[in-house]
């Protein structure tokens, strides 16, 4: 079996780990922080002490890392991957990050005989733990099937999208449909509940027809219940927008719904919501007009 290194043990990271060594891959750690390597080490990972030294014990590298520097730093960076790598391994980085960064990134790799491929992923850390991820994956045909059987372990969906970067698109595209789906759940909601109807009703109707929607069905029942506790959080989420905002201006392409649902999720940041939930958006839509949601949910 192929050695992972795996960079990067945060929500996400720690459960994908556990997967791969419940498979019985060997699993090699290094976390900028100590929780994510004592947890994974407690579940039978090796530990490293730098991207680098997990790099060079690795057959396939995998990054789980936050936003484009990030991912620059543990791979480019001092004590980064590139320290370490060998002419066969393959770095993966799962993370979502910018696609023009991630070209660059497999440039720089590919003057090493090194190869990339960009993987993120969808699915939330509860996809994460039951390992059934949806993994976007661009990068050349021979090396994903070389890293097949990994991305088998972490996700039950795992489609090639086209050449290195291309998973990046297609992982914006999924976030620019993820919020202004959500940010229409919300306004209906709104106008169910100033206008004197039951939202939970209206959800049952609506999400029985041509309104009905991931968004409404899993989150439209935790916003009448006020419950805004973090499936996927605010902050993440504004981190794609900016992303794919950036990939917009990049393929000169305007995309207004989204820049809208970055406003209105930069307000509910600015009253302190950005490690909230996405679903606290209802928060922001409920200030532009009488719907009270927490008042009607009192008097229920
Ligand atoms: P997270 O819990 O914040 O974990 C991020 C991990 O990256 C942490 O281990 C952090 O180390 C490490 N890290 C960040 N910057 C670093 C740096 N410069 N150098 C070294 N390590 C660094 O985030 P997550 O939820 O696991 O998300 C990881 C990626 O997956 C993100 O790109 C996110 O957008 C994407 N994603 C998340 C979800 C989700 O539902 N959470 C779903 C799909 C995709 P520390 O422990 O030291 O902070």
């Amino acid at each position: 079996m192929d050695n992972i290194g795996f960079v990067g043990l945060g929500i996400m990271g720690r459960p994908m780990v556990k997967n791969l060594l419940q498979a019985g891959y060997p699993v090699t750690v290094w976390n900028r922080s100590r929780p994510g390597i004592d947890e994974c080490v407690a579940a039978g990972a090796g530990e490293a002490a730098s991207a680098a030294a997990v790099a060079k014990t690795s057959d396939i590298f995998i990054s789980m890392v936050t936003d484009s520097p990030d991912v620059e730093q543990v791979i480019l960076g001092d004590e980064g991957a590139i320290e370490g790598l060998r002419g066969h391994s393959v770095v993966v980085d799962m993370s979502t990050i910018s696609p023009a960064v991630t070209r660059e990134i497999a440039a720089r790799l590919e003057v090493l005989n090194v190869a990339m491929l960009d993987a993120p992923v969808s699915g939330g850390d509860a996809g994460a733990i039951a390992g059934t991820l949806s993994i976007m994956v661009g990068g050349d045909r021979k090396v994903i099937d070389r890293v097949r059987p990994v991305f088998e372990v972490l996700g039950k969906t795992i489609t090639r999208v086209g050449p290195i970067g291309a998973g990046q698109t297609v992982k914006l595209c999924n976030q620019v449909a993820v919020a202004g789906t959500l940010h229409a759940v919300c306004e209906a909601l709104v106008l169910a509940q100033s206008s004197g109807v039951n939202p939970e009703r209206m959800l049952e109707a609506v999400g029985a027809g041509a309104g009905a929607s991931w968004q409404m069905s899993n989150l439209g029942p935790k916003i009448v219940d006020r419950d805004f506790a973090p499936g996927f959080m605010v902050d993440l989420l504004q981190k794609d927008l900016r992303l794919a905002l950036d990939a917009a201006q990049d393929a000169n392409q305007a995309l207004p719904g989204t820049s809208l649902s970055r406003q209105l999720f930069s307000a509910l940041q600015a009253i302190g919501g950005g490690a909230d939930g996405t679903q606290a958006l209802i928060r922001v839509l409920e200030s532009l007009g009488e719907s009270d949601f927490k008042a009607a949910a009192k008097r229920r």
